[in-house]
């Protein structure tokens, strides 16, 4: 069986397109599939509609969760609720196209993937948020240590094996394309061009996405901390050839007193302080969080007709 996960959070413009799109698109190739939409916390009748859908047909159940936890929480909730051999996840505005879960399907079938992630070659549209989207692809790159990331979201598709070993990691702060890389495994890809949402606004704030982007280099790379160090050392330099300059000055009788000089590497010396103690922090209450041990989400009722 094929699960297919999909988080709703107010997207009640576009869900009769995407259940008709990937309606469509799975039953090309499978009729022993469900798809798990997790509706999260959303406000504008989207999930009447999910429920709706539900109703009609056989294969659609409906996770609600109490409240909006998020994106990534979203999909861990729809991901430990499947029961399928072969599990999908993708998001729920289309831009990811649906007709590529039949590609996806049969490299994991036919020749022997574990995961297959789609790779995102270009993407359509021209906002800042591919820019920074971009940015970010290519920080994470080269920072994270991790393989068969570049250019890969949340959408792909694995075996109960690669799921079960990405889901036993239950980290708090969780970016899943990282842990998805992480687990290693066999990993394909299917490339393709990244359309524009299908309809209504980007669901993940500008906020939103910079903590996603925060958790995903603090999670998998040691940068932030390097960063530190690196800052440390060349500052250390810089004031050693200064303290030589100062030195040398006083001897030949040459220095200037002044205030401003002091002034400058107070400042610039607070300031850094401040940065590394942000950094610090950063993990302080990633540790925290950690320690918490709170679940990641909490579901109200799970709308399935195996249970039912
Ligand atoms: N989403 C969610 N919870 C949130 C934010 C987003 O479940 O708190 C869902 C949203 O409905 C969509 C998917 O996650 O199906 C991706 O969100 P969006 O397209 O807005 O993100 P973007 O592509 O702009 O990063
Ligand atoms: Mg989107």
């Amino acid at each position: 069986m094929l699960s297919l996960v999909i988080p709703i959070y107010n997207e009640i413009y576009l869900i009769n397109e995407l259940v008709s799109r990937i309606v469509k698109a799975i039953e090309l190739f499978t009729t022993d599939y469900e798809i798990i939409f997790v509706d999260d916390g959303s406000t504008d009748g989207s999930l009447p509609a999910l429920l709706s859908f539900y109703q009609e047909n056989e294969h659609i159940k409906v996770l609600c969760l109490s409240k909006n936890f998020g994106h990534q929480p979203a999909f861990t909730a729809g991901l430990e609720y499947s029961k399928g051999d072969i599990i999908a996840m993708m998001d729920g505005d289309l831009q990811d196209p649906p007709e590529l879960l039949a590609d996806m399907f049969r490299k994991i079938q036919a020749d022997g993937f574990d995961i297959v992630s789609g790779k995102r070659t270009g993407r359509k549209g021209k906002s800042p948020r591919n820019l920074y989207t971009w940015m970010f692809h290519l920080l994470f790159g080269s920072v994270a240590g991790l393989i068969n990331i570049e250019n890969t979201g949340n959408y792909s598709m694995m075996t109960r094996d690669a799921l079960n070993a990405m889901l036993s990691m239950k980290e708090k702060n969780r970016y899943l394309p990282g842990l998805r890389s992480f687990i290693g495994y066999k990993h394909g890809f299917v490339e393709y061009i990244r359309d524009d949402r299908y309809n209504g606004k980007s669901k993940m704030s500008f906020y939103k996405l910079m903590i996603l982007a925060t958790d995903a280099i603090f999670a998998f790379s040691r940068f932030p901390i390097r960063f530190c160090m690196i800052l440390g050392m060349m500052g250390t330099i810089v004031f050693m050839v200064a303290g030589m300059y100062v030195l040398i000055a006083k001897i030949f009788g040459f220095a200037i007193i002044g205030w401003s000089s002091t002034l400058l590497s107070i400042y610039f010396l607070g300031s850094v302080q401040l940065i590394f103690m942000g950094i610090v922090g950063e993990y302080v209450y990633r540790i925290y969080k950690e320690s918490q041990n709170r679940p990641l989400y909490f579901v109200k009722k799970f709308h399935s007709r195996q249970i039912d």
